[in-house]
């Protein structure tokens, strides 16, 4: 015992105290938003081995992401000091599956070195089984399929235990057949998906008694963090894990629920208070993160929602500033307005490390990415590429860049057989071997190859094509809208296609993003302009340093915290997102509603939401409403500071809120916000945006959170 062994229990409140010092026996933190959860568990661990409860080896740690199990182990190791015993085992469900399923892979039929197949591998592998087994994949996509089989998984059920019923309704009866052939298929490449490494962990543990047993008196101590998003395959694991010592931990909030659609299920909550009877639970009441209007604003929200538990939750912390609420003309100005604000925030020493730009989904990061490239503001994209970095984005900028420059050999050969024409590897060996020896370009090559008769026809035939293609492109480049042609070159080459036939998750997502990809280019007089930019954009990013700006989405910015955060695009369809709204009944809904929850609470001492009246939607510009969620707030914990003109003008455009916000935003504040922004003149038109500068211009509003846009010219502005 090191002599201050204790020192990291005095920080914490009694109720964490008793969830922390009760070692034995189940216990379940039941508690909101920023009450020190996962705090507690990182104490727990400490405890457990200062008090010589528990060596490292003995603990087993269950975090949601693996940035959170890194920063678990950096806390313990700062509580502990450096344990000559090693670390816990410490990670996410999936990863602890993998390790586990490496050492005994030969007793569910694999080897240990198995491949983990990604979504993209999946669906491939989908399709091929769909085909053996005669199915009509136009009727059943494999999208259909692989999500079918997911879900049994998440259930915790193999093909032989999926509900006779349910298993009927796929595939004309086929169901369970194709899930048999695809396991045997995933077999027989000694592969994977993620569902396995739970699925196969169970199957281990249920054949192999005295497999189970060594892992049970392992791990004597188990914790689990984010408790309300796991599954039942998870839950499972977990119980027979845990069910000798029933030394098990898990903290949770029912209110931060946001993987629903990905088959977690809130009912783990009151299911494990029926299985392990006797359960010590924990409510904390008190949190330490946010400032008072913070904390009402986002308590308020959730109030709305029906399917909760329900708790309170307090701070003794000062109200601190109010939510503020900012209207933007499009998500172009919206971009320019958190960047302003960020500067703003710089000036004041606030490190940029402490603020965060959570969007709803991927594709609104590409303009604020663009507005802190242009200023220099450094920033990361936390659980994902940045924008310019995806693949699909990198594709299509390999198009352009071929397109012009028929030297960019590296763009060529990205592209060359993306989407798939049957150019493989034979036939770029030859275009390459014929390019050396000439001293030309791939592309020209290519071209030349195809006047002679070195090829097979078809290949000829097929790349011949593609050099016409590339020949095209180039010609009216110099005539049309390099935007145009952009969307020209996506579609004539196959390649938008080649997303818009893959049934894999994202793909729908890449399709949004290859949109804004194009519509970005709108904001540059050339094409030459416009890679140059996105080469600078590159540049940027290998910026290092830890002062940085955080972006990235709701969903990966689960138990962080920052000082400020930024919340833009709270409209309705985008946020709550369109197929929630659509949906019959209330759970689609209230998800969102949890994910507004979850953004808010991120927040320390700032939080700043913002909506843009004007947004591409599928690329057509659309007038947006403001999201239903902003009505929600109370009142008294919100300032709108700044808001479009025509709202001032408008009950009518709005079907669902004939006065703008609801008649909650009479305040003094907004009818400020109003009369200063009238004089600015914007067109009312919907759709009609882009043309004429619709943003800038001086804003004479009064207060110390009142965005003074100085509205300066940049060459981003389009028009
Ligand atoms: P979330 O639900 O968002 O994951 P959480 O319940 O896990 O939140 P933590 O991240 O553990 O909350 O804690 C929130 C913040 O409050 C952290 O900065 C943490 O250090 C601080 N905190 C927690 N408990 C205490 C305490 N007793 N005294 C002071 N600060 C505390
Ligand atoms: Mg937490």
């Amino acid at each position: 015992l090191r002599p201050d062994a204790a020192a990291y229990l005095e920080g914490l409140n009694p109720e964490q105290r008793r969830a922390v010092e009760t070692t034995e026996g189940p216990v379940l933190v039941l508690a909101g938003a920023g009450t020190g959860k996962t705090r507690v568990l990182t104490t727990r661990i400490a405890h457990l081995i200062a008090t010589n409860r528990a060596r490292p080896y003995d603990i087993l740690a269950v975090t949601f992401t693996n940035k959170a199990a890194r920063e678990m182990k950096h806390r313990i190791g700062a509580l502990i000091g450096p344990a000559g015993e090693g670390m816990p085992w410490l990670g996410t469900f999936h990863a602890i599956g993998t390790k586990i399923l490496r050492r005994h892979a030969e007793l569910v039929g694999l080897k240990s070195d198995f491949t983990i197949l990604g979504t993209d591998d999946q669906l491939r592998l989908m399709k091929q089984v769909i085909l053996d087994q005669n199915v009509d994949e136009k009727r059943w996509p494999a999208r259909a399929l692989s999500h079918a089989i997911d879900g049994w998984k998440n259930r915790g059920l193999g093909p032989e235990q999926v509900p006779a019923g349910e298993a009927q309704a796929f595939a004309f009866g086929k169901g369970a057949a194709l899930y048999t052939a695809y396991q045997a298929r995933l077999a027989t490449l000694n592969a994977v998906d993620f569902g396995d490494l739970l699925l196969l962990c169970l199957k281990l543990w249920r054949e192999n008694p005295d497999i189970l047993q060594t892992y049970q008196s392992r791990f004597r101590y188990i914790l689990v963090d984010e408790y309300q998003d796991t599954n039942v395959a998870q839950y499972l694991w977990l119980r027979l894990l845990a069910q000798g010592h029933r030394n098990v931990a898990c903290v949770g909030d029912d209110d931060q629920s946001i993987y629903g659609w990905r088959g977690a299920e809130v009912d783990n909550i009151l299911r494990f208070e029926h299985d392990f009877p006797g359960a010590v639970v924990v409510r904390l009441e008190r949190n330490y993160r946010s400032t008072g209007h913070i904390l009402a604003a986002a308590s308020g929200l959730i109030a709305r929602n029906e399917g909760r538990l329900g708790k309170t939750l307090r701070t003794d912390d000062e109200p601190g500033e109010r939510v503020t609420v900012t209207g933007a003309w499009d998500s172009e100005e919206e971009a320019r307005q958190i960047a302003e604000a960020i500067e703003r925030l710089q000036g004041k020493k606030h490190p940029l490390s402490e603020i965060a730009v959570l969007v709803r989904i991927s594709a609104q990061m590409r303009e604020i990415e663009d507005r802190f490239v242009q200023l220099g503001l450094p920033y990361r994209v936390i659980g994902g590429p940045r924008f310019y970095e995806r693949a699909e984005i990198r594709d299509a900028l390999a198009y352009l860049r071929v397109t012009a420059n028929p030297a960019d050999d590296l763009a060529f050969e990205r592209i060359v057989n993306t989407p798939k024409r049957g150019l493989g590897d034979a036939t770029l060996q030859q275009l390459h071997a014929y390019a050396r020896a000439e001293r030309v370009p791939l592309l020209l090559a290519a071209r030349r190859l195809c006047e002679t008769d070195e090829l097979k026809p078809r290949v000829r035939s097929t790349l011949r094509a593609l050099t016409e293609s590339f020949s095209r492109w180039a010609r009216s480049v110099e005539t049309q809208p390099h935007s145009e042609v952009a969307q020209t070159i996506l579609e004539e080459s196959g390649y938008t296609e080649m997303w818009q036939k893959d049934r894999s998750a994202d793909a729908a997502g890449r399709l949004e993003n290859l949109k804004e990809f194009v519509r970005s280019m709108e904001e540059f007089p050339d094409l030459a302009g416009f890679l140059e930019h996105v080469s600078l954009v590159m540049e940027a990013s290998e910026a290092e340093g830890a002062e940085r700006v955080s972006l990235m989405t709701l969903h990966a910015a689960k138990g962080l915290e920052f000082d400020t955060v930024f919340l833009p695009g709270w409209e309705d369809g985008l946020f709550p997102n369109q197929r929630a709204l659509d949906e019959s009944g209330r759970a689609g809904l209230e998800e969102e509603r949890r994910l507004a929850h979850v953004g808010l609470t991120r927040a320390r001492k700032r939080a700043k939401l913002s909506f843009a009246v004007n947004r591409r939607i599928h690329g057509l510009w659309s007038s947006t409403i403001p999201s239903r969620f902003i009505d929600e707030l109370p009142e008294a914990s919100v300032d709108v500071v700044e808001a479009p003109a025509h709202f001032s003008a408008g009950a009518s455009r709005f079907g669902r809120n004939p006065a703008p916000f609801g008649s909650s935003y009479g305040t003094p504040g907004w009818q400020r916000a109003q009369a200063a922004i009238s004089g600015r003149g914007f067109g009312a038109s919907a759709g009609g945006g882009r043309s004429g500068g619709p943003s800038g211009g001086p804003r004479q509003i009064e207060g110390e959170l009142v965005a003074k846009s100085t509205g300066s010219p940049s060459a981003f502005q389009g028009g």
